[in-house]
């Protein structure tokens, strides 16, 4: 399908970079535009994919291109002041040509977490596309102040878009390495998953055709509204013919049996394994399986007994399936896409975490004004000079 990325804030404008460099690399086509917006000049610099004249610096009047420091109601109030300017790049895109918007932020900043919700807000009221959200959580060992940030941006993203798509830094970091490398690995998770499934209701007229294409329709279907959480599972396949398999296979060089139990089993191992957002499968309301990898190692009857799995798993009737056929790779995978899920233990422990802070804040800030008064309180003792 054709998206116009929207990245907001640093983590934003860095994904939307990761998701410009894969979209080239694979062939995708699944990118129409792409627009970064921040409020901190040296980020916005620092992208190397985004086009210059696409790059949006808002909230100059008040932070003179300095970012709005993890304030995120103060992001909120700058995107709205300078909604215009991001208007005007938005104009710039041919928006009959996209399927949908996807807006991409870090929940637990400033900018992204504060700006995001508002132009998704301003983009529904003005467009018929859907407006997509993919949110990114922050590591639990972040801080306060970043999970109070997403868990109020979460709770106002999430009403504002017809779908938040998430991701949760907290299960993807990896120990001992530093954030920089870390977020390096994790962008490239996050875009290849995201990116697979985008890529795949975006195959045109000369490629090659699959057994049953996944259409933009059923992704816009499946993700519909609420929260959605993806997996991905992958196998490396030989593709030369002179594997240890290749004895076994059929005239015409395909072995069905082992093609569908492979996606089979993909399918999964992509459902039971990390998931951007950890959840209880079964409390999933829709889903769409994909199978990627080259078009000879992958067939119909793959996909449906996968498709098939994951509507007993979930216990749902609305299962789509569908291929992604991505000549000369030598991988084969599964995506899964899990929509309306309920069962979150995470954005529950979250929001936990959020009150507890948020209320931990109003206590400490009310002790401190009044210790700050009694410091300064002499009894009437002292006359201040005005
Ligand atoms: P903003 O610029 O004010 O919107 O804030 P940032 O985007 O810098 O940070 C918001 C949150 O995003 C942080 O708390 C991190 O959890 C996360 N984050 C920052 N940079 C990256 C990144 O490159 N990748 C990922 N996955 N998360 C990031």
């Amino acid at each position: 399908m054709k998206l116009a990325l929207i990245g907001f804030g640093q983590a934003g404008g860095k994904i939307v970079d990761e998701f410009l460099a894969y979209d080239d690399a694979i062939g995708g086509g699944f990118i129409e535009s792409a627009i970064a917006v921040n409020s901190a000049t040296t980020d916005i610099q620092g992208l190397e994919n985004v086009p210059r004249a696409n790059r949006v610096l808002i909230g100059q009047a008040r932070v003179k291109g300095h970012g709005v420091g993890a304030d995120n109601e103060l992001g909120a109030t700058v995107t709205e002041e300078d909604i215009d300017e991001i208007q005007g790049a938005i104009d710039r895109i041919p928006v009959h040509e996209i399927d949908a918007f996807l807006i991409i932020a870090g929940m637990g900043g400033g900018t992204g977490s504060g700006g995001a919700p508002v132009l998704a807000t301003h983009l529904k009221k003005i467009y018929s596309q859907p407006v997509f959200g993919l949110g990114i959580l922050p590591a639990m060992d972040e801080g306060g102040i970043y999970t109070l940030n997403a868990a109020r941006s979460f709770q106002t993203f999430v009403r504002e878009v017809d779908n938040l798509l998430v991701f949760d830094n907290d299960v993807w970091r990896s120990a001992g390495e530093s954030v920089a490398d870390g977020y390096d690995r994790i962008n490239r998770e996050i875009v290849e998953r995201f990116g697979l499934l985008f890529a795949a209701g975006e195959v045109g007229n000369g490629d090659h055709v699959a057994e049953s294409v996944v259409d933009s329709s059923e992704i816009i279907n499946t993700l519909n509204d609420g929260i959605s959480t993806i997996g991905y599972a992958s196998e490396t396949v030989d593709t030369t013919g002179n594997g240890l398999l290749s004895s076994f296979k059929e005239e015409d060089g395909f072995d069905e049996g082992t093609a569908t139990n492979r996606m089979t089993s993909l399918v999964r191992k992509s459902t039971l394994g990390r998931l951007t957002l950890p959840c209880d499968v079964s409390s999933a309301d829709r889903g769409l399986v994909v199978a990627t990898g080259p078009p000879e190692e992958l067939n119909r009857k793959g996909v449906e007994r996968g498709r098939q799995w994951l509507e007993d798993e979930t216990g749902s009737m609305e299962i789509r399936g569908g291929d992604y056929p991505m000549p000369h790779r030598d991988e084969v995978g599964a995506i899964v896409l899990l929509s309306g899920v309920t069962d979150v233990p995470r954005i529950e422990k979250l929001q936990q975490v959020a009150i507890d802070a948020q209320d931990r804040t109003e206590n400490l800030q009310a002790n401190a004004d009044e210790e700050f008064t009694s410091l300064v309180d002499t009894g009437g003792e002292l006359d201040a000079l005005f």
